[in-house]
This record gives structure tokens, sequence and C-alpha cells, in this order.
């Protein structure tokens, strides 16, 4: 799998393992947060309901002492009585209800007062009492029964209030009948705190949030007289507060104290803007399900917690395996270079998307012999070496990669021939001089392929194809020895497309008889007339094409493919022969040139005399050009090999004598009939006399040499006239070449040859 592909696959599985997580989170906060406020909401209709109880039992009481006065008022009847006897009945009744003070105010705004230690004031004139006093009897006398606003009273050093109500006489209010009493009856109800379950108390304040009464028991500072006083009600919850009492309204809020929240609520009593100001102070924390919730969540968390560490733990142990998986699938172990897999990786793309690129193999030259003789550790070192010798010269987004032993790839955003050498030729030189086992007389050599991508002539080029070609270019490197860059080009393209074509199609093309027999002559120069022919084969291919033995032999003889080619061959010479034969003319003997390889062939002799006995021909017709080269491996085998062709009768024919390290001992040591000698003798005649001369010398002496051997002498390449004049000179018995003529088909020499018995 993609490298790319894995870590994003890994980092998608770790952000869903980190929503999950974090959405887990939030639910579980959401959850308890939704708790905490039904908890909240449930302490609050509780604190309303005990408010409310409160408020009751303070208007009860309230109500109860206007009834009373009430009552009173319409028990008295002042009219019938002398204000002696008046203010006694008041002294009376007081004694039952614990007044501070009882008086009658007429309408003449003239009054009577009696106190609780039973003095009695005369002509108290309701203007001098507290103002807002007078204002509630003034307020009787219109027919309200009122209730004062609580005042400090002067005499008493108390806070009191006064209730007053209408006295009448028949339907006309005549006076008020008032009574002054202590705010400590209301004292003495709040501090009853079973409504409130002994958690919390209740505070009667004024709509401006004075406190008026409290409870003992309470959170508020005794000193603070307001509850905006202090930071027990935060700033913004203040204004809240506030208008909601301005506008008489209830009102929830919270008090603070000690770093605790206490829910607080605020409920009019109807009565001069009078309000209850009742604090829970069993903590929403205390709650059984509040506890239970928190608890709840806190194991939550804390298993969250542990599971994104051991996702993270995970994720790391995870990673670090990749890593280690990674750099085993995709890096090569020994340099730490990218290997070939992941090179594809990351070319492939590229080389399908841009023609704007060049892709290069680079091969140390003589490696194998490095390993040898310097040993393997040093060629490793050597490597290690060219692997960060080629990263310091890649840029960013050029990509290289070690292939196999000494093969690197290089993966350059480059076109220019000039510039892709240039760099090359730095790396190669960065890589020169680098000193084997401290030996500083061997020099690495470099040598490299290149395939430019704007070069590649294809409908659908690919990263598989770029490297065939640039393998191909890195082949002919390897054997040039002025190029140590070697552009793949179009020529090479064809090339390489023909060894692909032969390759893939010999078979069939051998089944389907597309190799043809062309004969060459032979001209005996002695008689002046055709001595004989060589077979030479032709591909021609199913579309007409011919291809020629130097484009299909090499690669033939590299896999063994020759050997079935070569039979075939004798096979169409022996053909030729017998068909000479039935037609009734004289037949001319026949070379054909046989691989090296059919000599490691077991069976070889035995098909040769098969073929022989099949067609029944004189294998003296058929002469066998065998190559210089076989001489080199083993001269007993082949001489007896040789022996047992020559006792069927075959002629053996040397061929290329002079094209490679010919030697005068192969002459000697093999039982051959033929010499052939390679058209370079004839080619080096020309260039300069003195040169001319020698040649000259050494041919006439291989010429002797074989006479006195008792060899025939053929000499290839004869071209003009000047050429056959110099071996007719030379006494050599047999020229071939174009001066005579070129191979011609079978059935073309036959008519020109045989038939019309022609000789030129
Ligand atoms: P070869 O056996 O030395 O064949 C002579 C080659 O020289 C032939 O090339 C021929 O066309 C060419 N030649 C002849 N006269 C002249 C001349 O005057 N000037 C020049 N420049 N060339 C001349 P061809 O047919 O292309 O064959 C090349 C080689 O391929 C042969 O060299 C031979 O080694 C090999 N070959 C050809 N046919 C067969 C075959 O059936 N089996 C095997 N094993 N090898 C074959
Ligand atoms: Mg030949
Ligand atoms: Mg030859």
């Amino acid at each position: 799998m993609d490298e790319k592909i894995l870590q994003r696959r890994l980092k998608k599985l770790t952000i869903y393992v980190i929503i999950i997580g974090i959405a887990t989170i939030i639910a579980g906060g959401l959850m308890a947060e939704s708790s905490q406020r039904m908890i909240r909401e449930n302490i609050d209709i509780r604190l309303e309901n005990v408010t409310e109880q409160y408020r009751i039992n303070l208007n009860r009481r309230l109500y109860a002492d206007i009834q009373t006065l009430n009552t009173l008022a319409a028990f008295f009847s002042f009219s019938d009585m002398d204000t002696y006897s008046f203010a006694q009945g008041l002294l009376e009744s007081n004694s039952h209800n614990n007044y501070i003070r009882m008086a009658y105010y007429g309408r003449s705004g003239v009054g009577i007062r009696v106190m609780l230690d039973s003095r009695i004031e005369m002509d108290v004139e309701v203007d001098s009492l507290n103002e807002d006093v007078a204002k509630t009897i003034r307020g009787a006398w219109e027919g309200q029964a009122g209730i004062s606003r609580i005042y400090n009273d002067r005499n008493l050093d108390e806070e009191v209030f006064a209730y007053a109500v209408p006295v009448y006489a028949g339907d006309e209010v005549i006076g008020a009948l008032a009574a002054s009493l202590s705010t400590d009856v209301f004292e003495a109800m709040l501090e009853d705190k079973t409504p409130l379950n002994d958690q919390g108390y209740v505070h009667m304040v004024s709509d401006s949030g004075k406190i008026l009464i409290r409870s003992k028991d309470q959170l508020i500072d005794a000193e603070v007289s307001s509850i905006y006083d202090g930071d027990y009600i935060s700033d913004s919850e203040k204004e809240r507060v506030r208008a909601a009492l301005a506008a008489g309204q209830v009102c929830f809020t919270n008090l603070t104290y000690e770093g605790q929240e206490y829910p607080v609520y605020l409920e009019p009593m109807g009565i001069n803007g009078w309000y209850l100001f009742c604090v829970q102070t069993a903590h929403v924390e205390g709650n059984v399900i509040y506890r239970l919730i928190m608890v709840n969540r806190t194991v939550v968390s804390v298993i969250l917690i542990l599971l994104m560490l051991f996702i993270i733990f995970g994720y790391r142990m995870l990673r670090k395996s990749n890593k280690r998986l990674i750099r085993l699938a995709y890096y090569d172990p020994l340099t730490g270079a990218y290997n070939l897999d992941r090179f594809t990786q990351e070319v492939s793309g590229k080389v399908e998307d841009s023609r704007e690129y060049s892709l290069i193999a680079l091969n140390v030259r003589q490696f194998k012999f490095i390993n040898e003789i310097f040993g393997n550790r040093q060629a490793d070192r050597l490597l290690r070496h060219i692997k960060s010798v080629i990263a310091s010269h890649v840029q960013e987004g050029e990509y290289f990669c070690r292939g196999s032993a000494d093969m690197f790839y290089i993966f350059l955003w480059e076109t220019d021939r000039e510039r892709i050498k240039i760099r090359m030729e730095s790396i190669f030189s960065s890589i020169d001089s680098y000193a084997i086992s401290n030996n500083r007389d061997y020099h690495v050599q470099m040598y490299c392929g290149v395939v430019v991508g704007t070069d590649v002539d294809e409908d659908a080029p690919s990263l598989e194809k770029s490297m065939v070609h640039v393998m191909f270019a890195l082949d002919t490197a390897r054997t040039s020895a002025k190029d140590r860059v070697w552009f793949y080009d179009t020529r090479l393209h064809e090339d390489e497309k023909l060894e692909n074509y032969v390759g893939t199609h010999m078979r069939q093309a051998l089944e389907d008889k597309e190799f043809k027999l062309y004969l060459q002559p032979k001209m005996d120069l002695r008689a002046g007339k055709i001595g004989g022919a060589e077979a030479l084969v032709r591909w021609i291919t199913g579309s007409g094409r011919t291809i020629y033995p130097g484009q299909f032999i090499p690669l033939f003889e590299k896999n063994g493919f020759c050997v079935d080619l070569d039979m075939y061959m004798v096979d169409q010479v022996c053909r030729q022969i017998r068909e000479w034969i039935d037609a009734g003319v004289p037949p001319i003997p026949l070379s054909v040139n046989q691989s090296k390889l059919l000599f490691y062939e077991a069976d070889y002799i035995d098909n040769m005399k098969r073929i022989i006995q099949k067609y029944d021909i004189p294998a003296r017709l058929v002469t066998l050009e065998i190559l210089e080269g076989l001489a080199m491996e083993n001269v007993d085998v082949l001489n007896e090999k040789i022996a047992r062709l020559k006792e069927i009768g075959f002629r053996i024919s040397m061929d290329d004598f002079g094209s490679g390290y010919s030697s005068l001992n192969t002459l000697a040591s093999l039982k051959i009939d033929e010499l052939k000698l390679d058209r370079v003798f004839l080619m080096r005649i020309g260039s300069s006399r003195a040169e001319d001369m020698r040649q000259k010398v050494i041919m006439s002496e291989i010429v002797d040499l074989t006479k006195k051997l008792d060899m025939t002498t053929v000499v290839e390449g004869v071209e003009t006239q000047e050429n056959e004049d110099l071996i007719r000179k030379l006494d050599c018995d047999y020229g071939q070449g174009y001066y005579y003529s070129r191979p011609i088909r079978a059935e073309a020499f036959t008519e020109k040859y045989i038939l019309d018995g022609e000789e030129s």
C-alpha cells in the first residue's frame, strides 16, 4: 500500500477518535449541565413555595392585626365615650394585643395615644407624627385601612411600623384607629425555619434592596444594610434584580458567599414594596442526584482521558511499527535510499502526466570487480557514498532510488540534454574522486543511460516503458568507450523495437517459413566460373520487411534459437542441392554458417547425418562454416567433432579469419578444409602504399600457409576489379563479394547460375 495512503488513514483514524472523544465529553458535559439545571429548577420551585408560605404567614399576621383593629374601631363609639373612658378602653385592648402604642386621631388632626406602659398622651397632633405614619392615618380617614413603612422610633430606638384603620360613625369616617408594632413580630416569624427545613433563611427587604428585617441565620454580613452592597450578588445580577424589584416582579438570583453560590428567591409581599428575600443555604452540590451526576461525570471523564491516552499510546505504537514497515517496504536497507517500489510510486504518475522529465539509470563500471577485489564492505561503502552524492545533487521534487546491486535510478525535471549531461557529470566527478579502501589509484567509473520524456514517442507513456528505454540506453553506455552519459534516441528505439520483435516472433517465423535461403556465389578464380555459394539467411516478415542476420543472429546466439535456425538452414541447403539433382543440373557446393552453439548440442552430428540421408545427397557438397572463436575453447573436442563431420563427408571452413584475434595456431591445430579470409584484409588495402605492402605480405603468407596445410582459400569482400586482381595474383582459390553478386534468393540464384549455366 502507498505510504501516503497509510499515513492518511492513520491520521483519519486519529481524527475520528479525537472527534468521538470530544463529542462524548461535550455530551457528558451537556448532560451534567442539564441535570444541574433540572436540580436548580427543582430548588427554585421549592424556594418559591417556601417563600410563599412565609409570605402567607406574614400577611396573615398583618391582616389579622388589621382585622383586630377594625373590630376595635367598630367597638369604640367615640361619640358615646368621653376622652378618658376612650383612653382606658384603648389601654385595655392593648393589654391584650401588645402594641407599642395605640391611638385614635379624629379628622381634626388631633388624637389620643396610649403606651404599653399605660401612659396616656392627649392632644397628639398627626402632623407631629412620623411622616409615613401620618400618611397611613390620613389614608384611614379616607376609609383605607393601611400599614405604614417601617421606621425607627426615636423614643424607643426600635424599628417599628404602624397600622391605621378608619373609625366610622354611621357611614361617615370620623377618625382613624392606629397601632404601632415592633418588627420583632416579623423577626420571630422569619426565624421560624420549619418551612425551609433549616436549609436557608428569609429577610424582608424593601423594593430598593434595603434590608428591613433580618433573619439571624444569614450569610450576608450584619453590617450590610442593602442586598446590593458588597459582592454577594454579581453586578450583572444586581441590574436584573433591581429591574425586577422596580417592576414589582418575582426574581431568582444567586448569592455568592465564600466562593459558594446559593440560590435566592425574591417575592413581593404586596405591601409597601416589601419583598421576601429567601436564601437556600443547602448547596446544590449537596444534592444526592447532583453528587451522583458529578461522580458519574468524573468517572466518564477519567475513562475518556484514559481512553485518549490509550489511543495516543496505541497511535504512537502504530506509527512506530508503521514507520518500520514503511522502511522495510519502501527503503533500501543498505543505503537508506528509496527502493524501486517507492520510486515507482512517486514517479509513475509524473511520467504519465508530463513529458518534461528525464529518467536516468546509473551503473558502476566493473562493480563485480570492485566487490571481488576490495570486498563487500568496501563495495557497500561505495554504494552508500553514491547514494549521498546523488541525494545532494537532486533537487526538490526530483527522486532517486537504488534498484538493485549498483543500479541507481534518478528522476529529474530536466529535458535539456546539455543540462542533464552537466548534472550527471557533476555527480560522476564527485563519485570518481572516492577512494575505495583508501586506494587512490583506483578510480570508480560510472556510466548512465538517460531517457528524456520529450523524446519518448508513445501514445500512452508509462514508467514501465521509460524503464525499458533507459535500460537500453544504459546498455549502450556500457559498451560505449567514449560516452558515459548515453541518451536513448529513436534509432535506439527502432533497434529496441526490432529486438523485441525478433525475440517474440522468431519461433512463429520459423514455423511460417519466414526465414529464407539466400545464396551468394563463390567464384573459382582459376577456372573463372562459379565454384560454389554461401547460404545466408534473410528473414522476410509477413509484412514483407527484410530483416538481416546482423539484426537477429547475435540475439539468437544469446537465446539459443540459433541452433534451430542453423539446422533449418542446413535442411534448406540440402533440399536445394536435392532440387538441382532432381532437375538434372549439376549441383554446386554450398556453404552454410554454423553457430558455435551447435557444437555443444549432443545430437548435432546425428541430426546432420539424418538430413544428408533425408535428401540423399553427397555430404561433400555441403561446407560448414565455423567461426574462429570456436577454436579458442576446446580444440580437442572440436577436432573430434570436425573429424566426425568430415567422416560423414562434410567440408569444414573457417569463416571470418583475421577479423578477431586470429592465431596461426588455430590453423595448425584445426583439421579444416577451407579458410575464409575476412573482408577486413581487402578493406585495409588502399589506405597507403606502405600499409598496402604489409597487408599483401600477410595475405600472401597466409595463402602460402593454407596451401602447405592443404586448405583452399576464399577471400571475402571482393568488391572491385582491383580486389579480384589482387587475390588472383596471390593465388587464392575463391573470391566472394558484391563484385560478383550480392546474396540473392535461392530461386533467383538457381535461375541465374544453375539453369542458365551463366558465369560472370
Ligand atoms: P559471413 O558468414 O561472413 O557472411 C558474409 C557476409 O558478408 C554476408 O552478410 C554477406 O552479405 C556479406 N558480404 C558478401 N560480400 C560482401 C562484400 O563484397 N562487401 C560487403 N560489405 N559485405 C559482403 P550477411 O548475409 O548480412 O550475413 C552476416 C553474417 O551473419 C554472416 O557472416 C554470418 O556470420 C551470419 N549468418 C548469415 N546467415 C547465417 C545462418 O544461417 N546461420 C548463422 N549461424 N549465421 C549466419
Ligand atoms: Mg559465412
Ligand atoms: Mg565471413
